[in-house]
């Protein structure tokens, strides 16, 4: 074989759950195969700084702009750049990496995530708010910019895996997977009353704090329906959900045949998130293998849009199109983060959500990014509003 050449890769939240996977994904594949550019984190300086040390980062920033100076001290003498704040994150995405992992919680990725696209840079999706708020404008700027985009979302990434480019035209339907999360079985009355400790204590994933609880309301697959909608342009109907609490089947693909292809695998980000860095070759990872003899069933049932009421406000998202995915999740990051702050209900999180959904229906779709923007500042201006 001949001497493989070294990518270049920037992760945007490198100090999060997905971005400490993926510099582990890099270490397992060895130093020949990338070099890493730019690392972005917000408040923990001092892993952010001990990752740029430890995979010698041209860059290094942090989106907290008060924190310039604690980033600068921490890697003081080590020639690795520094930056701050939005524009920080700015020039990190535009680095000239060929592959950008984005992995940036929330509403705060698209920006960074959106400069990354244009300049034609492969993006490794985990950020899905990019797609719920933008949904085509993105695809669009990734489509313009020339490069890939590779899905990091265990779901999306697993219906990647098994989609086959040149039978796109017999697929008939995505159906993604749910866990159900740690409320499954629980009644409203008791969801009622839960807090955030609670609610993050996934059954089967370890993940950030925010797509924790997301996935105990079941808006974090909500939010993965409108994700499947725009990565595989696919109609409302075509998005199916089911849940299957052991999380092995990671989700599946149905055509017009009446097959079904599934990917399985144990439940570990750094599987989706090596076909993504690799792509279309398959890493070499120290993931704990299946044993199907041990596993012995596997579980499924129906969702049920009653105790989570997520579910059908993303299909109503989907169905309206336009700015709702950006108006459904910028009053949903609104209610979460009272939620975390213990000023509103777990309940509330769906119920305001709603509101604000009806508040904002007659919006009209986005022409350009502008609007996005000030959809998702309307809605969180509404949510805030509503909370008090
Ligand atoms: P996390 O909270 O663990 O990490 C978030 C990262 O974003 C950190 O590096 C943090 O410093 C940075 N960040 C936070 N606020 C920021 C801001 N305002 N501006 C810039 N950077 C900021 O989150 P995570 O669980 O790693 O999730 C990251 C993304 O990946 C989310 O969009 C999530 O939905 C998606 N995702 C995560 C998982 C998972 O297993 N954790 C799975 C699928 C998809
Ligand atoms: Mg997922």
């Amino acid at each position: 074989a001949s001497a493989q050449h070294s990518r270049s890769i920037t992760v945007l939240g490198s100090t999060g759950s997905i971005g400490v996977s993926t510099l582990d994904v890099v270490k397992h594949l060895g130093r020949e195969t990338f070099e890493v550019a730019a690392l972005t984190g917000s408040s923990n300086i001092a892993l952010l700084a001990e990752q740029a040390r430890n995979f010698n980062a041209k860059l290094a920033v942090t989106a907290d702009a008060n924190r310039y100076n604690d980033l600068k001290d921490a890697l003081a003498g080590t020639g690795i750049e520094v930056a701050a704040g939005r524009s920080g994150l700015i020039e990190a995405a535009e680095m000239d990496a060929g592959l950008v992992m984005a992995a940036i919680v929330g509403t705060a990725g698209l920006a960074p995530t959106l400069a990354a696209a244009k300049r034609g840079a492969d993006i490794a999706l985990a950020n899905k708010e990019c797609l719920v708020s933008a949904g085509d404008l993105f695809v669009e700027a990734v489509k313009q910019g020339g490069g890939k985009l590779l899905p990091v979302d265990s779901e999306h990434n697993a219906i990647f895996q098994v989609l086959e480019e040149n039978q796109r035209h017999a697929l008939e339907r995505v159906i993604i997977t749910a866990s159900g999360g740690p409320f499954r079985t629980y009644t409203l009355e008791q969801m009622a009353g839960v807090t955030a400790d609670v609610a993050r204590a996934h059954p089967n994933w370890s993940m950030g704090l925010k797509i924790s609880i997301d996935s105990a309301s079941m808006f974090n697959k909500a939010l993965e329906m409108i994700e499947a909608k725009h990565l595989f342009g696919l109609a409302p109907e075509q998005v199916e959900v089911i849940v299957h609490p052991q999380s092995i089947i990671h989700s599946m693909v149905g055509y017009t045949d009446g097959s079904v292809l599934a990917q399985l695998g144990c439940p570990d980000m750094r599987t989706a998130i090596g076909y993504a860095l690799q792509y279309p070759q398959r890493a070499s990872l120290p993931i704990e293998r299946l044993d199907f003899a041990k596993l012995s069933r596997l579980d499924f049932e129906a969702p049920d849009e009653t105790r989570f009421p997520a579910l059908r406000l993303a299909r109503l998202a989907m169905t309206r199109g336009g700015v709702q995915g950006a108006v459904l999740n910028g009053a949903k990051e609104v209610a979460l983060e009272a939620f975390i702050a213990g000023r509103a209900g777990f309940l509330t999180m769906a119920d305001l959500t709603e509101k604000v959904m009806i508040e904002l229906s007659t919006l009209p779709a986005a022409s350009s990014m502008d609007d996005v923007f000030a959809a998702d500042t309307e809605a969180r201006r509404l949510a805030a509003q509503h909370i008090g």
